[in-house]
């Protein structure tokens, strides 16, 4: 449809009677990408920095890169009013169960990006005692950002990609409309070393098997019995 005049027909014929009264005035769409379009023009990041990536986004809310152009200037001092999740520097042990909360409270939709090499994989401090190599491993990241530190147009990038991201969703496959969706997240426990209530059945059974090697070689004889054991019903 090259021809502008051509374009103006398909506008004012779209394949289906449109009464005269409101010629020009209709537009049609899908229910999707209204949807979308409300959703990727209003995302409202939960406003925290983590270190030295955080500077850089503060950066990027500021006059000069203007993030209000993408609708989302409104940095919410609260989970509970924010879609988005910039995970802006160094995840230390300590502060993982704290994100972890966050994230539980923020409500779906919720989105979240990883700012940087820190928070992608542990970056310069990776393996180090102290930090956690990537917030991916606790929470789920929609959109990396790669730097040490990502500029701000690599952060506007980010949201762009995230945008993007959005437009491609469909109202009836979204996960916060499914049923039994949205459970938290175990919080993680810091302790001597930090750990994720999700290895704890991993965790028993290296237990186990040191402690008491007996029985765990008995618990894993009648598991392997049972596997093999097609019972009655087979
Ligand atoms: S990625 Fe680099 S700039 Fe960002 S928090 Fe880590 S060390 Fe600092």
């Amino acid at each position: 449809m090259s021809d502008p005049m051509e374009f103006t027909d398909y506008l004012q014929n779209p394949g289906f009677d449109v009464p005269d009264d409101l010629r020009g005035q209709l537009t049609i769409t899908t229910l999707d990408r209204i949807y979308n379009w409300g959703r990727r023009s209003s995302v409202w990041p939960l406003m925290f920095g983590l270190a030295c990536c955080g500077i850089e986004m503060i950066c990027t809310a500021a006059s000069r890169y203007d993030l209000a152009r993408f609708g989302m200037e409104i940095m919410r001092p609260s989970p509970r009013q924010s879609d988005l999740m910039i995970v802006s520097g160094t995840v230390t042990k300590k502060m993982i169960p704290q994100i972890v909360r966050l994230y539980n409270q923020m409500p779906e939709p919720k989105y979240v990006m990883a700012m940087g090499a820190c928070a992608s994989g542990g970056g310069p401090f990776k393996e180090g005692y102290n930090v956690v190599s990537g917030v991916d491993k606790f929470v789920p990241v929609d959109v990396y950002v790669p730097g040490c530190p990502p500029t701000p147009q690599a952060l506007l990038n980010g949201l762009i990609k995230l945008q993007e991201k959005i437009d491609r969703q469909s109202i009836r496959r979204t996960r916060w409309y499914s049923p039994g969706a949205a459970e938290p997240i175990p919080i993680p426990i810091l302790g001597p070393d930090l750990l994720d209530p999700r290895d704890f059945p991993k965790l028993k059974a290296n237990l186990t098997a040191q402690t008491q090697p007996e029985e765990a070689a008995v618990a894993v004889a009648e598991a392997q019995a049972g596997e093999e054991d097609p019972g009655p019903d087979a």
